[in-house]
């Protein structure tokens, strides 16, 4: 008896730790629009086992990844990418002034980067105090630089400006100070304003989906700046944080601004099939309304949102289309017919 029972949890377990999610959604394609691929060619075939790995394992078609590692060279990655990857320029210091100036902001979206990845890390991650002279994004020295990236259309790509600062009790590792955050948060909306025409896609929401008045807060911006969008990339984690139906109503709402990410990073090839399980249960956090043990990241149960097939489809692919240059132009190269 004992050991039909050790027997029992031996096949039990590995569907709690990696429960083995089919989509019912087969033929939607997904566009992963926050993902750091590493910037050594050789390892970038791991990619393609993981979504030959998502196919056969959970039928799932992960067909592309919006790169925003802020490779120098951008035709040997063309050349090994297999018509996959998109890839945007990057700067994770512009604090200390920008990475680009606008000649070369024109110049890079001509060469075919889809995107300006601006990471403006928040000063508690760089620094002990906030020092004299800190620049936030809405920084008039910024000012040239976003004015050419609306002119020229090239959007601002997975665009962070602040940390998740939780609700009382669960403020989480990151930013503790709510001034500090909002002085972040409002600086970003000072830039929207400023540049109507400036496509951005904040990363992580903005995060502003860890506490519900932050969605309210959301809402907002989004309601006010037609052009500001955002993804989903390390969120999952967090949805439990929040009201289930005050969240699921507002990704349906503003479902033509919400786009699919994830954050992900470098692994080698023994973890292909975690991280194939990790993608699955963000999706499956999307797609049912099942209690799902873990997210992308950590391992809390998430209360999955069920959304309509018609709102997935935007947050999944069609919304990614309309912003980044050259991705419908891919797509269509893998034989997706997009129009
Ligand atoms: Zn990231």
């Amino acid at each position: 008896m004992k050991q039909l029972f050790v027997l029992f949890l031996f096949f039990l377990l590995p569907e709690i730790v990696f429960s083995q999610f089919s989509t019912n959604y087969t033929h939607i394609p997904r566009i992963d629009v926050h993902t750091h691929v590493p910037d050594n060619n050789q390892n970038i075939s791991l990619f393609f086992d993981l979504r030959d790995h998502m196919l056969a394992e959970h039928q799932i078609d992960l067909s592309m990844w919006v790169d925003v590692t802020g490779r120098k060279d951008i035709n040997s990655f063309q050349s090994v990418n297999r018509g996959r990857m998109l890839t945007c320029l990057s700067d994770f210091s512009p604090h200390r002034g920008m990475a680009f100036t606008p000649e070369e902001i024109v110049a890079k979206h001509k060469m075919g980067y889809g995107g300006f990845k601006i990471f403006y890390g928040p000063y508690e991650r760089v620094l002990e105090e906030r020092e004299e002279g800190f620049r936030y994004i809405d920084d008039a020295a910024h000012e040239p630089v976003f004015e050419a990236m609306e002119k020229t259309g090239l959007p601002g790509a997975s665009v962070h400006v602040a940390d998740p600062n939780g609700p009382f009790g669960n403020r989480g590792n990151w930013a503790k100070d709510p001034v500090e955050f909002w002085r972040q948060i409002l600086s970003l909306e000072r830039v929207l304003h400023r540049h109507p025409d400036l496509v951005i896609v904040a990363a992580h929401g903005a995060w502003l989906m860890v506490q519900n008045a932050q969605i309210d807060f959301l809402r907002y911006l989004l309601s006010e700046y037609p052009n500001f969008h955002i993804d989903l990339a390390a969120t999952f984690q967090y949805f439990d944080l929040v009201d289930h139906a005050n969240l699921r109503d507002f990704m349906i709402e503003y479902s033509d601004r919400i786009l699919f990410g994830t954050d992900i990073g470098r692994f080698d090839e023994s973890l292909i099939s975690e991280r194939a399980a990790r993608y699955s249960r963000a999706f499956q956090i999307l797609e049912t309304d099942q209690i799902v043990e873990g997210s992308f990241f950590q391992m809390n149960p998430i209360q999955g949102l069920n959304l309509p097939e018609d709102v997935l489809e935007k947050i999944y692919y069609k919304n990614a289309l309309k912003i980044y240059p050259g991705l419908k132009e891919m797509m269509n190269s893998l034989g997706y017919e997009m129009d």
